[in-house]
């Protein structure tokens, strides 16, 4: 069951410590999607819920935003740690009401999500100078999908992708976590090719509480496969990444696509030639810097 509570919080624009940079918008704490894996459920910690990662949602008010220019050429992402796309916002509208505050700025508006409810704001966000629109999509497997997540099918996240795509705006196919041996990276490249202008690749970590989780998920539903999820992540092992890598470069050369790691390029992307970004690892890399 879901705890919904609305909270009043002073302001809802967070200097941004994620590489991508700008401000971090969360209209939502929490997330009803409940991905087994989501990162973002560590934050639960500074939140003071301790339900289950999943089970409650805080929808914020917070105080009107009075100079929207501050905003100007800065990159706002929303989405970071919830979803401002969760099925709660059909009702509450928090994500709308803040894109309609920014209306007017230059702004860059960067959205992530695992819904196609974004769909409704296309009319917001066509207003903008620059818009990124990204779906998680790391399996065309609809059961894989459904045991990791409560979110709208595979099906739907690419219909939007492709209507997104289709109004003018830069899309974003993220395959994210990749999940060893099962994540069929070239099969959802295949998919999405024609209507992605970026593809972003990053692979599963396991830490905290749901690394139990996955590792059980696996021996029971993948069993042939806990040898190498056990070599990855408890004997900490590279290989399986590396090779990964190696052959997703071979692969973008061959088919002429663009190959990027650890970037961020602008643009839109030629019809069928997405721009693959790999971000393998960039959070060892990013601890490393700190
Ligand atoms: S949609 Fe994102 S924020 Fe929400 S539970 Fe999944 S990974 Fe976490």
């Amino acid at each position: 069951m879901m705890v919904v509570k609305q909270i009043d919080v002073q302001n809802v624009m967070t200097k941004s410590s994620l590489p991508v940079g700008g401000y971090s918008v969360n209209p939502y704490v929490g997330c009803p999607h409940a991905c087994k894996y989501c990162y973002a459920s560590f934050m639960k910690r500074f939140t003071g819920h301790t339900e289950p990662w999943g089970t409650f949602l805080d929808v914020k008010n917070w105080k009107p935003i009075t100079n929207p220019h501050r905003y100007d050429r800065q990159r706002i992402v929303i989405g970071s740690v919830t979803d401002g796309y969760n099925p709660y916002e059909e009702e509450f509208r928090r994500t709308r009401h803040l894109l309609e505050e920014l209306q007017g700025t230059n702004a860059e508006i960067m959205i992530c999500t695992k819904s196609d409810l974004v769909l409704r704001d296309l009319d917001l966000l066509k207003q903008f100078r620059k818009v990124t629109v990204s779906w998680s999509v790391n399996t065309l497997d609809e059961q894989f999908r459904a045991d990791m997540d409560q979110a709208v099918s595979i099906e739907r996240r690419l219909r939007a992708m492709k209507q997104v795509y289709d109004a003018g705006l830069r899309t974003v196919c993220f395959i994210s976590p990749i999940f060893p041996g099962i994540t069929d990276v070239k099969a959802i490249i295949e998919e999405v090719k024609d209507y992605a202008d970026l593809i972003w690749l990053e692979n599963l970590n396991l830490r905290g509480q749901f690394k139990k989780c996955i590792m059980e998920y696996i021996q029971e539903k993948y069993p042939s496969l806990f040898t190498l999820y056990d070599e990855i992540y408890n004997q900490k092992r590279l290989d399986y990444w590396k090779s990964l890598e190696a052959e997703i470069s071979t692969y973008a050369a061959q088919q002429n696509l663009p190959y990027r790691v650890n970037d961020l390029p602008y643009g839109r992307s030629e019809k069928g030639k997405p721009v693959l970004v790999n971000y393998f690892y960039h959070e060892k890399i990013k601890r490393n810097r700190t």
